[in-house]
């Protein structure tokens, strides 16, 4: 099998709702790492954030939507039960179902600088090796280099070889955003997927 069948991207996040930034990152990132696959980990119940405004399920339903165009993507429910769920516990759940894959964790420039306070997050080179996304738009070459040293920082020469940084389009988007939007009755179609818009007005999210 050509390497590249083995590798697969991971994307966790709470995806409250998701958005076409989530969308944009995960094609870029297959692409630049000629990745066979990007799977999509909705969080049960990210330790660090609270209750999410939507269901689970909801949560679930709206990127099975808006992922389902995309043979490459794919949705995971290995959090459904997590209370709360840890990045480290589903690397060491897919090691097991999968342990002939490459996995490929991929966050966002934001999460990144906050991973330190991610359960035991020492021990995910162990499993996957990391893409940081730039988010936003600003001085990139600044943020590069800050990823890479941090990340030898907290890992040291395996850091150097396992973590790696990618500058994608400038999405200002973000789940929290939308979520204000919908709170003060602003529209959010063309922000997000068609599919999630229609499943949000479908359900009576949407005044507009
Ligand atoms: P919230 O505002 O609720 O935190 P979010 O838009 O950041 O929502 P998450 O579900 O937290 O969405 O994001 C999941 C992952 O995708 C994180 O690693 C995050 O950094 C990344 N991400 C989300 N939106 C973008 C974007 N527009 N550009 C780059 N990365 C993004
Ligand atoms: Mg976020």
């Amino acid at each position: 099998m050509a390497k590249s069948e083995l590798k697969i991207g991971l994307l966790g996040g709470t995806f409250d709702p998701p958005h076409l930034g989530h969308l944009r990152v995960a094609e870029e990132v297959r692409l630049a790492f000629h990745l066979k696959e990007v799977w999509f980990i909705p969080a049960g119940y990210p330790p660090h954030k609270g209750i999410p405004f939507f269901s689970f399920e909801e949560r679930f339903e709206m990127l099975d939507l808006a992922t389902s165009s995309n043979l490459y993507f794919k949705v995971l429910d290995l959090e459904r039960e997590e209370r709360p769920s840890y990045t480290l516990k589903t690397l060491e759940k897919l090691k097991g179902l999968y342990p002939e894959r490459e996995f490929f964790l991929i966050v966002g420039f934001d999460a990144f600088v906050e991973l330190e306070t991610w359960w035991h997050y020492e021990k995910f080179l162990d499993y996957a090796e990391i893409i940081v996304v730039s988010r936003g738009s600003g001085d990139w070459k600044k943020g590069k280099l800050e990823v890479e040293e941090r990340a030898q920082i907290l890992w040291g020469e395996k850091g150097k070889e396992k973590v790696h940084f990618l500058e994608i389009f400038p999405y200002e988007i973000s789940s929290t955003l939308l979520r204000d939007y919908l709170k003060k009755g602003r529209s959010i179609r063309y922000l997000v997927p068609e599919e999630v818009y229609f499943y949000l007005r479908e359900r009576g999210y949407l005044s507009v």
